[in-house]
């Protein structure tokens, strides 16, 4: 049994990225710790989930649901205020994406080593889309494997150019009133170009529950003002083109060329 520890931003992150991958892993015996650096709470929610101020108390709970769904042994969350969306900066007193890199990263280290953890994941440079607080994963899990004993680092990602295939063709059919409008030229700079990848994890069998993580986030499923959100639109896909958009999970291992074949093992290195 190997403990792996998925370090994700904010409540629903660790669905999105990486929940069929944790699912996958549980399933298989191993120990899976979720750690997210906020509770989410300056994220986009209708008025009824925020309006009482009680929106990371709910995120908290959902979060709780989904690791529930995903199989997670533990929750920890490291209690960092949400920093909010490159362009609406919440600068909230302790935000994680403005926090001390070495003092976040020793705070991971410690649920890392009292866990007998050889896997951790983090993000990829960009912070996926961009998010402060994304950004910041990839420094304080790479901080972290240079200050303690850290034998495998994956940077959770997206391939960008199944990315952009994937927001052409729904583009061109009746469900892009169901999705948030994206851009695929927007997408040039986001995540991870295919030739840096790593891992390329099926994850095919358990779409389901990822798809129970992802209706566990019911404050970021429901529309904003009639703005679909991405949880939102991904849950009402149909199940085929759900598991085709959620079915694979992309990595990249710290340390580790990459080959011309992808790895479907995310413990490859350890075995
Ligand atoms: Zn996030």
């Amino acid at each position: 049994m190997t403990c792996v520890v998925f370090f994700h931003a904010h409540p629903d992150d660790e669905a999105l990225l990486t929940g069929g991958t944790m699912a996958r892993l549980a399933a298989e015996g191993h120990r899976i710790v979720l750690v997210t650096a906020t509770n989410g709470e300056a994220g986009l929610a209708p008025g009824a989930y925020r309006d009482d101020g009680q929106l990371g108390v709910r995120r908290r709970s959902e979060l709780d649901e989904a690791a529930r769904a995903l199989g997670c042994a533990r929750v920890v969350v490291l209690d960092y205020a949400d920093s909010g969306m490159a362009d609406a900066r919440t600068h909230a007193e302790r935000s994680f994406a403005d926090a001390d890199v070495d003092e976040a990263a020793r705070r991971l280290l410690a649920v890392i080593e009292d866990e007998g953890a050889e896997v951790l994941t983090g993000y990829d440079a960009a912070g996926g889309y961009g998010h402060p607080d994304h950004r910041q994963v990839h420094r304080v899990a790479r901080r972290a494997a240079e200050m303690g004993r850290v034998p495998v680092l994956l940077e959770a990602t997206v391939d960008r150019r199944a990315l952009q295939r994937a927001v052409r063709m729904l583009r061109s059919t009746p469900l892009r009133r169901r999705l948030p409008d994206l851009d695929p030229a927007g997408l040039d700079a986001m995540f991870t170009a295919p030739d840096e990848l790593t891992h390329r994890v099926d994850v095919r069998p358990f779409v389901a529950q990822k798809a129970a993580a992802l209706r566990a986030h019911l404050s970021q499923a429901v529309p904003v003002e009639d703005t679909v959100r991405t949880v939102g639109g991904l849950l009402r896909l149909p199940r085929p083109l759900f598991t085709l958009a959620l079915g694979r999970e992309w990595f990249t291992e710290v340390g580790r060329e990459p080959g011309r074949r992808l790895l479907d093992d995310p413990l490859a290195s350890l075995r």
